[in-house]
């Protein structure tokens, strides 16, 4: 069987994400998203949130699963018997740093390959920042996310107006 993860923030998930991860779910038996608990990156929504939007949007796709973790990527696929790592490309600006966490995970982890899938041409602008920092100036983001991570990104950003208050 073949099984691979696709780790990220996913901070929140947007059609750039989903595209790789439909796209992904075609050619391997399994897909396990994997959703970065890391606080250091200070995220807008919390590992819950993130891990409960991403099974939302990914609902239609029954060989896809979504895992938050903590730690190594690679611990986190070698728990799930993954052979590949899934990481998407959208500019060279991604790829040295693609380019060293993939060489420096096979060192690590040698049975283990990362397979790189270029982002769909319409996404390749596309990132969870750019589309919170539209969202916090109150632009539209429609095209850029699943209507319900639309939701429920303006629902944050609404919350967190009321707290200033
Ligand atoms: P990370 O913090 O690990 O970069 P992200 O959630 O930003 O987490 O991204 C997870 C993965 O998805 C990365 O491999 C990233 O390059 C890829 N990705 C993000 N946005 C897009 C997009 N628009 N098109 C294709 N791949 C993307």
């Amino acid at each position: 069987m073949s099984i691979a993860v696709y780790p990220g923030s996913f901070d929140p998930v947007t059609l750039g994400h989903y595209d790789i991860i439909q796209r992904t779910s075609k050619v391997m038996d399994r897909v396990i998203i994997g959703v970065l608990n890391n606080q250091a990156k200070k995220p807008l929504f919390s590992v819950e949130e993130r891990v409960e939007m991403l099974k939302n949007v990914t609902a239609d796709l029954p060989n896809v699963e979504v895992q938050c973790f903590d730690g190594l990527t690679i611990e986190f696929a070698r728990r799930n018997h993954a052979q590949v790592v899934i990481r998407g490309l959208r500019a060279v600006t991604d790829f040295e740093y693609e380019l060293q966490l993939a060489q420096t995970n096979r060192v690590i982890a040698p049975e283990i390959d990362t397979m790189f899938l270029t982002t769909s041409l319409k996404y390749s602008y596309l990132s969870s920042s750019i589309v919170k920092e539209i969202a916090s100036w109150g632009g539209e983001i429609s095209e850029f996310l699943h209507p319900y991570v639309e939701e429920r990104v303006l629902q944050k950003y609404s919350e967190m107006k009321k707290v200033r208050r």
